[in-house]
């Protein structure tokens, strides 16, 4: 079928939707339906009568009625022409069916596109509900029997509706406001949000929602979910879902606060956790940042409260809002800490932690987090001998060395078998005996082999550190972050240690054997026959296990034995 151009040409009207004018430019050019023109403009009819026309249809159109296409534009489905998001379209838009304003269509018989939207219940103009079935027989009406002017199956006149009003002022308002933000631009509502912004947030929040109790005091519960359980598109009910949300984000955070309160008092089990996840789904938005900063918070106070569990999505995604809790359950402080059941039982007996045991329920405690954090911080700085040994590079006996000295002392704590060392105390011995760092190519001695290879000249680690704290030894290492055994010792420092070492030795033992001998420059035999010969005995004897034994000659006896050597040489 061609045809150039039809004969009556009316002009659209403002906000009428692209079904109506099809429908009236037949009517007006006598056409029996929209058929003729369908065919023309290669629409189907279900395409026509929900205004989703393609840019070729409305191309086509324009060459029939001689306008630009651009003038359709506002006037396509608010899905085809993209001013509403894909996810949102099937929720909030009417399809296959229509709701009108009984006044509108008294002052002038079309259908409006944003009629099409099911969160608008309300005629921004006319301050008055939209009808969406017939006032007499409660059946919904299509595009074409709207068309026709009255209900085909009970022939009730459309314009002869009743009038209802919205059924308070907050419901208005949403209405006023979501109209303003979809068709206007700009709008007053709560942080200032796009239209896409604000059907993300509504998106989410008709989650929570869901099945609460109207907080506008509608009698019905919330329900926007109109495509399960065989529910129809139902406007009045979205509209009051959407009235909801705009009330939830109105007066924030109180009216929020609420929201949130009655949403977990209601739901529980797998609904409240698909529910929440939902809705928690809307925070991968920055913009929407603040209302999470809320959210969180409130969840906290929940999970402190022991009233929910902690395995929240917000809280896979944004680990650190936990830290934000005041107490932890039982199992988690086994988690965050990595202590186990036993010694938390044994921490919490010894009264440093701070419980809360849930009413009612079995073995369910609280651990206050501050209280936790601390014994536990005090519990990781208490360290066993053995962990002393391996912050300092030095051998057990070492460690035991240390505490015989006085240089490290022994902690009994409540909670362990064994004696433990303040790491602190670990910490300043390794500050002040670690080697310095040196750039210079020197060569020294090892700090082990310094231990055991000097063993025999009475250098233990006790007088290692002795004189290192004299100032007698300096050591010093490759790098700043070594232990005592990546300390390094100059020869010649070592060798005045042991000469003092000697000294020391010889004015409080004696002198051994052997220096004896050097000393009264005497043979070993001679020795032996000049102390048979006076009797004179060793100061001090001690007798190892190998059976050797080490005699100790004192000052005094050692001049004894030289006054009888030279007596002798005299005669
Ligand atoms: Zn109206
Ligand atoms: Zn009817």
């Amino acid at each position: 079928m061609i045809m150039e151009v039809l004969p009556k040409r009316p002009e659209i009207q403002r906000g009428e939707s692209m079904s109506s004018y099809i429908y009236r430019l037949s009517e007006l050019n006598h056409y029996p339906n929209i058929s003729t023109i369908s065919a023309i403009i290669r629409a189907t009819t279900t395409q026509i009568n929900n205004s989703e026309l393609s840019t070729e249809s409305i191309t086509e159109l324009g060459k029939l009625v001689m306008k630009k296409p651009e003038e359709f534009y506002n006037h396509i489905s608010l899905k085809t022409s993209g001013r509403i998001p894909q996810y949102m379209s099937k929720t909030i838009i009417q399809r296959n069916k229509v709701k009108f304003c009984p006044v509108c269509i008294q002052e002038k018989y079309f259908h409006k596109i944003h009629w099409t939207l099911l969160p608008l219940n309300m005629c921004n103009i006319h301050d008055i509900m939209l009808i969406d079935s017939c006032a007499s027989c409660n059946r919904d009406i299509s595009a074409k029997a709207f068309h026709s002017g009255e209900c085909p199956n009970c022939c009730n006149s459309f314009t002869k509706s009743t009038l209802v009003l919205p059924y308070n002022k907050m419901y208005l308002e949403s209405q006023k406001e979501l109209f303003k933000l979809i068709f206007e631009g700009g709008s007053t509502l709560p942080f200032k949000f796009s239209i896409d912004e604000y059907l993300k947030l509504a998106h989410c929040s008709l989650y929570l929602l869901e099945g609460l109790p109207d907080f506008l005091g509608c009698r019905q519960l919330i329900s926007s979910f109109y495509n399960r359980d065989g529910k129809k598109q139902c406007s009045s009910g979205i509209s009051n879902a959407f009235a909801n949300v705009f009330w939830m984000y109105n007066n924030f955070p109180e009216n929020y606060n609420m929201v949130l309160s009655k949403f977990f008092e209601i739901k529980s089990g797998q609904v409240m956790y698909m529910h929440k996840a939902n809705y928690e789904r809307m925070f991968e938005n920055e913009r929407f940042r603040p209302i999470r900063d809320t959210y969180c918070s409130f969840v906290i106070k929940k999970i402190d409260a022991g009233e929910i569990r902690r395995d929240f999505s917000i809280f896979k995604t944004s680990p650190e809002l936990l830290e934000k809790r005041n107490f932890v359950r039982k199992e988690e402080a086994r988690t965050i800490t990595g202590v186990s059941n036993d010694k938390l039982l044994k921490i919490a007996r010894s009264g440093s932690l701070k419980i809360l045991v849930k009413e009612g329920g079995k073995g369910k405690y609280l651990i206050n987090r501050n209280s936790l954090n601390k014994a536990i911080t005090s519990e990781h700085a208490l360290l066993t001998k053995r962990e002393v040994g391996l912050l300092l590079g030095i051998h057990v006996t070492s460690v035991e060395a240390l505490i015989t000295s006085g240089m490290l002392t022994p902690i009994c704590s409540n909670t362990r078998q064994y004696a433990v060392f303040d790491v602190l105390e670990v910490d300043n011995i390794l500050k002040e005996f670690r080697g310095k760092v040196s750039n210079q190519n020197v060569v020294g001695t090892p700090f082990r082999q310094l231990i055991y290879g000097y063993n025999k000249f009475s250098l233990s680690i006790i007088k290692i550190l002795e004189f290192t704290r004299r100032g007698l030894l300096n050591p010093f290492c490759m790098s700043g972050f070594g232990t005592l055994a990546d300390n390094l010792y100059l020869e010649s420092e070592v060798i005045e240690c042991i000469s003092l070492l000697r000294n020391d030795r010889q004015e409080k033992r004696g002198y051994y054997f052997a220096e004896v001998c050097t000393l009264l420059r005497i043979g070993e035999k001679g020795l032996h026959a000049v102390l048979k010969k006076h009797q004179i005995n060793a100061d001090l004897t001690i007798y190892f296990a190998d059976g050797r034994k080490k005699r100790y000659f004192k000052c005094n006896t050692v001049d004894k034995i030289r006054y009888c050597i030279e007596k002798k040489k005299a005669n």
